[in-house]
C-alpha cells in the first residue's frame, strides 16, 4: 500500500508522535532532527538511524531555533537547521533523505521529511502575505494569524498528480528538460485552478506528451516534502494520439515495453517508482 511510503506517517508509526507547536518552553531533554540542505544529522557508522540526543552535540551550531514537533521514542524531537557548508564534528554524519543514496532507512527519512516540511513553513510564514506585517501562532496549530489585518495562514501543501499510462504492455514514460539523458519517469503536474484531479491528470497527459488517455483511476499517495508537495497518484490507459513531447517542459516521451524500462525511472523512495512497480507490468 502506498501509505508505507516513505514521508507518509506509517514509516514512523509506533516511533514518533506529532505535536502542535507548543506555547511555552520545554527544556525536557530528547532527541535532534538536525537538517544540513536535504540531509540529516545521524549518529555516524549506525545501521538504523540514531538520532543524536541530549545536549546538542558540540560543533554544531543551529541557524534556526529549536522547535519541537514531536515525541520521538518517548522523549521530545527537535528540529533545528545548519548551514549547508557548515563542518560536522566527530562521530555524526549527514545522510541525504533526497535523491538516490538510501543509507538512511525509511524511519530516518520519514523524520527528516517532516522536519523539513515544518521548518520550510516557519521559514515561510514570518510575514502576512496581505499586509506585510509579523505572523502570530494560532494556538495548538501550525497556523499563524497576522498581528495586522487579522488575516489566517495555514500551511501550503501543494497538490500534484502523478500517472502511469500503460498502451497493453508498453508504458509512457517522459524526461523532464532538468534532469539528465537517460532518467526517465511518469508524467506529473501541479493542479491548477478549477480542476478535479482526473481532469488535471488529462491536461498533464495531453501537455507532456500529446495523447489522450481514458479509464483514470486513484492508485495512493504520498507525502513529498521538496519542499511541501502531495503526489497523487493515477493509472490511466492510452486512448489514442501520437506521443510528442512539449519540447519545452519535456524533451522526451515514449513508450517503454515493460521488459525493457530505461534504467531506475523515478527515485527509489518515490510514488513513481513504486507505481511503476506494482502497476507497471501486466
Ligand atoms: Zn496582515
Amino acid at each position: 500500500m502506498s501509505h508505507s511510503l516513505p514521508f507518509n506517517s506509517t514509516p514512523v508509526h509506533g516511533l514518533f508522535t506529532p505535536l502542535p507547536p507548543e506555547q511555552k518552553t520545554d527544556d525536557t531533554p530528547g532527541f535532534w532532527a538536525i537538517l544540513q540542505g536535504f540531509s540529516l544529522v545521524v549518529a555516524a557508522g549506525s545501521e538504523l538511524t540514531r538520532l543524536p540526543e541530549g545536549p546538542l552535540p558540540t560543533g554544531i551550531v543551529p541557524e534556526t531555533e529549536p522547535l519541537k514537533i514531536g515525541i520521538w521514542q518517548g522523549k521530545p524531537l527537535r528540529a533545528v537547521r545548519i548551514a549547508p557548508d557548515a563542518v560536522l564534528p566527530e562521530g555524526v554524519e549527514a545522510l541525504p533523505f533526497q535523491g538516490a543514496d538510501t543509507r538512511l532507512d525509511a524511519a530516518g527519512a520519514t523524520i527528516a521529511g517532516r522536519a523539513a516540511q515544518i521548518l520550510h513553513w516557519e521559514r515561510r510564514s514570518r510575514f502576512c502575505s496581505c499586509c506585510g506585517a509579523e505572523l502570530r501562532r494560532i494556538t495548538g496549530s501550525w497556523g499563524k494569524c497576522c498581528t495586522a489585518c487579522g488575516d489566517e495562514h495555514f500551511p501550503h501543501i501543494h497538490p500534484c498528480i502523478i500517472v502511469l499510462v500503460r498502451r497493453g504492455k508498453e508504458l509512457l514514460l517522459i524526461r523532464n528538460a532538468a534532469w539528465n539523458p537517460g532518467r526517465f519517469s511518469l508524467v506529473a503536474g501541479f493542479l491548477d485552478f478549477g480542476e478535479s484531479l482526473e481532469e488535471c491528470v488529462q491536461r498533464e497527459v495531453r501537455e507532456e506528451a500529446g495523447i489522450e488517455i481514458t479509464s483514470i483511476r486513484y492508485v495512493g499517495s504520498q507525502c513529498w516534502p521538496f519542499p511541501s508537495q502531495q503526489m497523487i497518484g493515477f493509472l490511466a490507459d492510452y486512448a489514442g494520439g501520437e506521443v510528442k513531447p512539449d519540447g519545452v517542459e519535456v524533451v522526451e516521451a515514449e513508450w517503454f515495453g515493460d521488459d525493457a524500462l530505461p534504467l531506475s525511472p523515478g527515485s527509489k523512495r518515490s510514488i513513481s517508482r513504486w507505481i511503476i512497480n506494482t502497476f507497471g507490468a501486466r
